[in-house]
């Protein structure tokens, strides 16, 4: 039994293999930070979390970087707009981030490196890429060429024929020679300036654009060569086909060698939902209303499988809620139960049987739904075996460990991160030195840290309170 993987590349479900034995380097595309993430984003974040964990609990040591995107169009626009820098601008959208992961228990990230702060590493790739005739200057910016990259579209298994390349096209806004060449780097503006948005380089002051922070990022974390590379399906043309281009023509390596792809999330009428179209929800919003985020994370992981779409709805969330409740309810019960009379020793072969079954769906593409089909099974089964007390030892302690192995995966049983109130006293406890020190420096790094764990603190009268932020 080996884990396989659906690879966008190969267009087939290919048995893993790491790089490193017993290893595994993998890059994520992660937010926007120029408003809150909407739950189509939360999807695909939660999909990597699932990687993630799916990869440690088959025994991988795992380097996962999801990269922090703080400077582009929008962010640009908003600061304008707000009258401030970008670097202030993105702040409370890149702690409310942090929130939602923290509230819908995704693990965190090895690395969350931000775009602004590897401008040196883009400006050495983007240098190279010019110096090996795959990237131009027009007129202050700098582009890939896409006609000096034949593989291009690869990953997309997009067909050529409409890019074109080598056609030399007049636009209003760029100078480029083909109307497919992507930006790498776009010549200052004056207001760029004031925003904070402006960098120099040697083929010119200006910042840079959104693929190749990517590229240049994944390299510093995991090297030229990685092994997974994960992202949501809107992002595979170009984006990805544009940090494989420039990667691989920069470093004359493989990029990344697995590609996965999670599919959309549809709103109610089966529109994709995207912050660009308008009407997208957030995490607050199902707050709100009402939703726990514990059942907001079980309906986007196990409601249906990552390749799939999935459609948002006020029922399918209250029915989320309601598996949560069961399997909770049963966790509960399993532990308070004492060994059973009439053990029965079918309970235990059903009970290796389902383990080894829903170990098996894990390790097909990561089918988290038909595991969690197996388990709803297993459960009904082992409530009327524990209704007629015939739940023995062996059969109890089976139970345990298996709630344990497929709440690894899904992590909505457990009621509180164990030992989190005391961590976060200790923080609290060290903010307050710090603070009496006047080391504010250090007491903003705790209640920065504290905020990615999901708590906030209040200073009041009485000294410093938390409490959980959604
Ligand atoms: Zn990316």
């Amino acid at each position: 039994m080996t884990l396989r993987l659906h690879n966008t590349l190969t267009g087939t479900k290919d048995a893993f293999q790491p790089l490193t034995p017993g290893q595994v380097g993998m890059y994520t595309c992660g937010p926007t930070v120029w408003n809150f993430a909407h739950v189509g984003n939360l999807r695909a974040f939660l999909f990597y979390d699932l990687v993630r964990r799916h990869l440690q609990a088959s025994g991988y040591h795992l380097t996962h970087v999801m990269n922090l995107t703080d400077i582009d169009d929008r962010i640009l626009d908003q600061a304008k707009h707000a009258g401030v820098t970008i670097g202030e601008y993105v702040k409370p959208y890149e702690a409310a981030f942090f929130e939602d992961m923290a509230a819908l228990r995704a693990q965190q990230a090895e690395h969350y490196p931000r775009a602004t702060e590897h401008i040196p590493e883009m400006i050495e790739m983007i240098s190279t890429l010019i110096e090996h005739q795959y990237a131009y200057v027009a007129d202050g910016d700098v582009y890939f060429r896409i006609a000096s990259f034949p593989s291009y579209g690869a990953l997309s298994h997009l067909d050529r024929s409409g890019l074109k390349p080598g056609v030399r096209v007049a636009t209003d806004k760029y100078d480029k020679e083909s109307v497919s060449d992507f930006a790498l780097w776009k010549k200052a503006q004056p207001q760029d300036e004031t925003l904070g948005a402006a960098w120099d380089a040697p083929f010119g002051r200006g910042r840079p654009g959104w693929h190749i922070e990517c590229s240049a990022m994944s390299k510093r974390y995991l090297g030229e060569t990685f092994d997974i590379h994960a992202g949501g399906i809107d992002l595979m043309f170009p984006h990805h086909e544009n940090e494989i281009a420039q990667s691989e023509a920069a470093n004359h390596k493989q990029f990344a060698r697995v590609w996965l792809h999670s599919e959309h999330l549809t709103d109610a009428t089966g529109e994709k939902m995207s912050k660009s179209a308008g009407g997208f929800t957030t995490l607050r919003d199902l707050v709100d209303a009402g939703h726990d985020p514990v059942a907001v994370r079980f309906f986007l992981v196990a409601n249906a499988h990552y390749r799939a779409r999935l459609r948002l709805s006020t029922e399918a969330l209250h029915a989320a809620a309601e598996q949560v409740r069961r399997l909770r309810e049963f966790a509960d019960r399993v532990r308070r139960s004492a060994p059973g009379d009439a053990a029965d020793d079918g309970l235990l072969r059903r009970i290796a049987e389902v383990r080894s079954a829903y170990r098996e769906a894990l390790d097909d593409d990561l089918n988290l739904p038909q595991g969690i089909g197996l388990v709803f099974e297993l459960v009904r089964e082992a409530n009327a075996a524990l209704d007629a007390d015939r739940v023995g030892t062996d059969a109890r302690e089976a139970l345990l460990a298996f709630i344990a192995e497929f709440d690894a995966h899904l992590d909505v049983v457990r009621a509180e991160e164990p030992g989190l109130a005391d961590e976060v006293e200790r923080l609290i406890s060290e903010r307050e030195t710090a603070r009496n020190a006047r080391d504010f420096a250090r007491s903003d790094q705790i209640r920065d840290e504290l905020r990615q764990k999901g708590i906030a603190l209040e200073d009041s009268k009485d000294g410093v309170r938390w409490r959980r932020v959604r």
